[in-house]
């Protein structure tokens, strides 16, 4: 496997002086009171290794969220654990439980880190696409990719690239799907918080007869603006639990402790920074996506998340590719391009990702470069 396209990318802003609206992370501030707890935890002596599957009031705080948001409380001792970013959760999740020979169906496109620990556990990755339109999941597709050998199915929502999002029939189909079967889930739902339009985020985690078979992952990164702070969780049932926490153990160990105080500190002083997490970035989507109309890029609806599609046809016939790559070296914006997350991307696609969790002042500079086009 090669670097991944978002190092590539970011790589190329700074070699270039290009925008960055590539690699999904904000370039606005992290939460003060966050990051004064963090460096309290620090001062008064928080700095060697944590438990290793998680401070022990951390995961309470996770297991009180969890229940806030989607009226379910996972024990925190046998069913929650803190891991190095949601990318740490995903790969122990997949070396826990795929063996050899097994199946894995992931929906392109899908995010970069899933095909590899699939690969790494040496388990087959089988893709099945998602719609081109509208990204969602053709459920009869999913169906008749599974086999004997399926041992996983891996969903994201809302979905990184295109921020779509699923809905309660989603669900029904899913549990209809899975039924009488002994396949896993893994549910990355790093950002569970981002919702627009009044959207519900339809969490594994409230759904009984899913949340019994699955992985469900969340990352701190993606909700309080700190994506180098590097710390995620996993909530699972206690059986899955044992497992994933064998693969922990020897992956990370543990995770960065004065964070982990934090983050329980945050949680509980100021829910409503989770709660209102949707409404603070639908603003900037509703702002990005007018700014792109005045350009000769056309946006997709976005439902979730933090990243916005843009169709460059009517700019290039350049593959998306070579196109992000003039676009960064020729024209001071990055972006990311579509293809890297699909086996099979669909021919004459043109498309990139945008990333709108960013300062006003970035994004208007992007505007003016793009609007050139
Ligand atoms: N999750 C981020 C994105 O989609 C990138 C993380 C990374 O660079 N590995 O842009």
């Amino acid at each position: 496997m090669g670097t991944n396209i978002f190092t590539v990318m970011s790589q190329l802003a700074t070699e270039h002086g290009a925008v960055n609206m590539g690699q999904g992370f904000p370039d606005f501030d992290t939460p003060r009171p966050l990051v004064d707890a963090l460096a309290r935890a620090m001062r008064d002596g928080h700095n060697q290794y944590a438990p290793a599957h998680g401070l022990p009031v951390l995961r309470e705080a996770i297991a009180d969220k969890t229940l806030d948001c989607y009226g379910h409380r996972p024990d925190p001792d046998t069913e929650v654990t803190v891991t190095s970013g949601g990318s740490e959760a995903i790969l122990d999740a997949v070396m826990a439980v795929v063996h050899p020979g097994e199946e894995v169906i992931l929906l392109d496109p899908c995010y970069d880190c899933y095909e590899p620990a699939v690969e790494m556990a040496g388990g087959t990755a089988v893709h099945v696409p998602l719609d081109p339109e509208t990204f969602a999941p053709d459920w009869e597709k999913v169906r008749a990719a599974v086999t004997p050998r399926t041992r996983m199915l891996v969903i994201n929502s809302p979905h990184n690239p295109s921020g779509a999002v699923l809905d309660a029939d989603d669900i029904r189909q899913l549990e209809s799907l899975l039924a009488d079967t002994g396949i896993l889930l893994l549910s990355d739902e790093v950002y569970e918080h981002i919702t627009y339009d009044g959207r519900r985020h339809e969490s594994v985690l409230r759904h009984p007869a899913l949340r019994e078979r699955a992985f469900v992952v969340s990352s701190f990164g993606k909700t309080y603006h700190c994506t180098g702070w590097k710390v995620g969780y996993c909530v699972a049932p206690p059986a899955l639990t044992a497992e994933l926490r064998k693969v922990h153990q020897y992956n990370t160990f543990c995770t960065f402790t004065p964070a982990q105080l934090a983050f329980a500190a945050m949680i509980r002083d100021e829910p409503g920074h989770y709660r209102g997490l949707g409404a603070f970035y639908q603003p900037m989507r509703d702002r990005f996506r007018a700014q792109l109309e005045g350009t000769r890029f056309r946006p997709l609806p976005v439902h979730g998340g933090y990243f916005q599609l843009a169709d460059y046809s009517a700019v290039s016939d350049l593959d998306d590719a070579a196109f992000c790559r003039e676009l960064a070296v020729e024209h001071g914006v990055a972006a990311i391009p579509l293809s890297p997350f699909y086996r099979n991307p669909p021919a004459g696609q043109r498309l990139v990702r945008l990333c709108f969790a960013k300062n006003q002042s970035t994004m208007d500079a992007a505007i003016e470069r793009l609007e050139k086009l």
